[in-house]
């Protein structure tokens, strides 16, 4: 078989370009006698990779000067629980927001660090739609508000029309507590106004990357925080001092993210993501939507995600013979989450848009066959 269109949701499928680079640069890397995964951390070759890595993800996102970028091992998950370590003081309450499986897995890890304080769940109507910023209950001195920008599994997102303050506007106004934002599933797949945020992390490998490496955007005035008594290895403070070098990083996925984002900015950039991710989306809820209910996909459609697409198939039946049958097609992956069921698309950045015509092509013949 040849490479297929993946839709894994991650780890995901990454651009081939940035494979062919990889494979290039894997024996040696630019005349440095070795590959750059056998090489110091602390040498000049790793060294630059990783200053590029980081003004690259500064240009592709426009973070401003006053934001730190941290290049982290451990997962989004741990940066969940390292969150309320760094910035929340031990009792201090923290407000969550959830709308989806990671909106809760966020919680559960501050628990035993923090008082937090559910402003808002989803989970009543089954995640199919986002509360409204009207209903929420924020805490007088919560230390953060924290959200989770596209919900990976349920297909969520906030998008303008979500039911904020303003209708425009896609962005929580939470006053002046610092607004912390789950971005793992929908980070660099459109412009973003990163001074709205406090903080803003994602692990890299839905749309940034290799598993293995987390980005954190955050504002430095927050580092100052006393947080929790904590081990330096959990301090942010003390990872952006040693500039993401504290303890070896790991490298290689560094390296394989920061050729994603050069990729990215030789693409366009983030304001082409979003143009693609717009047409692949619609794309695809219109070949759900269109199909007279062979296909069905429950999110209230002004929250609906641009990164992953679930949906179902009018009898379950069928599952397993849609699964065989696009993967004949060279279509993989579209198996849905366990916790939802069904399949799931995930189209981030570096699935093409012909990849999700091809997808829709084959739902549409799927259907006339077995319909
Ligand atoms: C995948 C994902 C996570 C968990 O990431 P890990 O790197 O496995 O810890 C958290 N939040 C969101 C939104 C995700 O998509």
């Amino acid at each position: 078989m040849s490479r297929a269109y993946n839709f894994a949701a991650g780890p995901a499928a990454l651009p081939e370009a940035v494979l062919k680079t990889a494979q290039e640069e894997l024996l040696e890397w630019r005349q440095a006698g070795a590959s750059i995964v056998e090489l110091s951390h602390r040498g000049p070759e790793f060294l630059q990779v990783a200053a590029e890595a980081e003004a690259d993800l500064r240009r592709l996102l426009a973070v401003p000067d006053d934001y730190a970028v941290l290049f982290l091992a451990g997962g989004a998950t741990t940066q969940q629980a390292l969150i309320a370590l760094n910035f929340a003081a031990p009792g201090q309450k923290a407000d969550y927001v959830v709308t989806g499986h990671w909106g809760k897995t966020a919680l559960k890890q501050v628990k035993p660090y923090v008082d937090s304080n559910v402003a808002a769940s989803g989970e009543g109507d089954g995640f199919r739609s986002i509360p409204a910023r009207a209903g929420w209950r924020l805490s007088e001195d919560a230390a953060y508000v924290h959200i989770t920008a596209n919900e990976t599994i349920h297909g969520i997102e906030f998008r303008p029309g979500w039911g904020g303050k303003a209708d425009n506007d896609a962005i929580p106004d939470v006053g002046e507590v610092p607004l912390f934002a789950d971005f793992s599933s929908s980070i660099a797949s459109e412009p973003l106004d990163v001074s709205r945020y406090g903080l803003i992390y994602g692990g890299a490998q839905k749309n940034l990357g290799p598993v293995g490496v987390s980005v954190l955007i955050v504002r430095r005035d927050l580092l100052e925080r006393a947080g929790q008594p904590r081990a330096d290895i959990f301090n942010y403070a003390s990872h952006l001092k040693a500039e993401s070098m504290l303890n070896t990083p790991p490298s290689y996925n560094w390296y394989l993210a920061g050729l994603v984002f050069k990729w990215m900015l030789a693409e366009g950039g983030v304001e082409e993501f979003a143009r693609r991710s717009q047409e692949k989306s619609r794309l695809l809820y219109a070949t759900i939507d269109g199909s007279g209910g062979f296909y069905r996909n429950d999110v209230d459609p002004s929250v609906r995600s641009r990164m992953n697409v679930p949906f179902f198939l009018h009898d379950e039946a069928l599952n397993d013979r849609f699964l065989a049958d696009a993967r004949e097609a060279g279509l993989i992956s579209l198996k849905g989450h366990k916790v939802l069921g069904g399949m799931r698309a995930s189209i981030y950045n570096a699935m093409p848009v012909e990849g999700v015509r091809a997808l829709a092509a084959f739902m549409q013949d799927f259907q006339k066959r077995y319909g």
